[in-house]
């Protein structure tokens, strides 16, 4: 009998398929519990085959108890011969996870196999988050946050963009965090209209914008939270763009509830952005979904037609960015619950004023 994550990984699928390859890692690692980079795991109606190399012998042992374990020596032939012994007529794998290398090996070693691409079909298998899952993402969160409150005393006029995101890292790794969930954002003054801009060895200045997208792992669930502080007294031009995306930002959260649509959600912070004047400088979605991977399903779009199901956990995260000027981000990441939303990132995002 398949657990439950494997039933829905079928229900996914194209009715009637018999067996499913997974590659990616962060499907096999939902399926299987394995953590290590090499796994595979070939799913049948009935039982699965999770195939690792040598180096992770013990630990496959340790962490996949659901399904018979394979060590192969030449994983394309080990499983050519899986797909054969067991007559599978058909495999559906993950295109968007498997090379072209990985497929013309697959398809030498199976050749009797028709190889069946799933396109984006698995993107909804880990999107309602089970409860080990949403400790798991709450513990990340709280890490970072944890973090990055002691970095804000250091953000002051002379130190680099590079010295903060570097604080941010170790403090994170030394609270508990696992790995970085993305490349620490530290984008200050003029950079800080880049929605991307990865720390530099710019200094900060008295009267910057400093934006802070930043992330850590715990058990493999990553956390995403945006701050926007100013470096002393803030102007009147960054108070009313700063005001423009919280009321957004705002906006949006107040709209999530099961049901609604994504792109109403959307647009509720995009509509103020706009209506504001800023429209054309908020030039991305308002958020996505976070879990074993940072950017995951749902998107949180104009162009989704998709709806908001309580276990959802995504981010919202509105932005305006002038070129030149500078720019603001605000992102929290919220779970949905029955009757609401909750935060899972925790930290106040009034506009807080640092280095005075
Ligand atoms: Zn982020
Ligand atoms: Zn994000």
């Amino acid at each position: 009998m398949l657990n439950k994550r494997a039933q829905k990984a079928f229900h996914l699928a194209e009715k009637g398929t018999p067996a499913i390859l997974f590659t990616g890692s962060e499907n096999v690692r939902y399926l299987t519990g394995f953590s290590g980079s090499e796994g595979s795991l070939l799913l049948t109606r009935r039982g699965g085959f999770f195939l690792t190399d040598g180096r992770y012998t013990v630990q496959a042992k340790n962490q996949v108890k659901a399904f018979k374990v394979i060590t192969f020596r030449e994983k394309w032939k080990a499983l050519g011969r899986l797909i054969e012994k067991l007559k599978v007529p058909a495999v559906a794998y993950e295109s968007n996870h498997l090379t072209l290398t990985f497929f013309d090996a697959l398809k030498k070693e199976a050749q009797k196999t028709a190889l069946i691409p799933l396109e984006d079909r698995m993107d909804r298998l880990r999107v309602l988050k089970q409860r080990d899952e949403i400790s798991a993402l709450k513990k990340a969160a709280k890490i970072a946050a944890k973090s990055l409150k002691a970095v804000f005393p250091l953000i002051v006029p002379g130190v680099s963009e590079i010295d903060i995101a570097s604080e941010l890292e170790y403090r994170m790794r030394k609270n508990g965090g696992e790995s970085l969930a993305f490349p620490t954002i530290v984008a200050s003054g003029h950079r800080s209209a880049l929605p991307h801009g990865t720390a530099t060895d710019k200094k900060i200045e008295k009267g910057d914008f400093v934006t802070i997208d930043y992330g850590t792992v715990y058990n493999g669930y990553a956390s995403d939270e945006t701050c926007t502080v100013v470096v002393g007294k803030a102007t009147q031009k960054q108070l009313r763009v700063y005001d423009t995306v919280k009321k957004a930002h705002d906006r949006a959260l107040k709209k999530i509830r099961p049901g609604i649509s994504f792109k109403k959600i959307d647009l509720a912070a995009r509509n103020h952005i706009e209506k504001k004047g800023f429209g054309k400088y908020f030039n991305h979605g308002t958020g996505h979904g976070v879990g074993l991977c940072v950017h995951e399903y749902p998107v949180v779009s104009f162009r989704s037609q998709d709806v908001v199901e309580p276990g959802m956990v995504f981010t919202i995260e509105p932005g305006i960015y002038l070129p030149g000027w500078g720019g603001v981000r605000i992102e929290d990441t919220v779970l949905v619950k029955k009757t609401g939303i909750e935060l899972i990132t925790k930290t106040d995002k009034t506009l807080k004023c640092v280095g005075q």
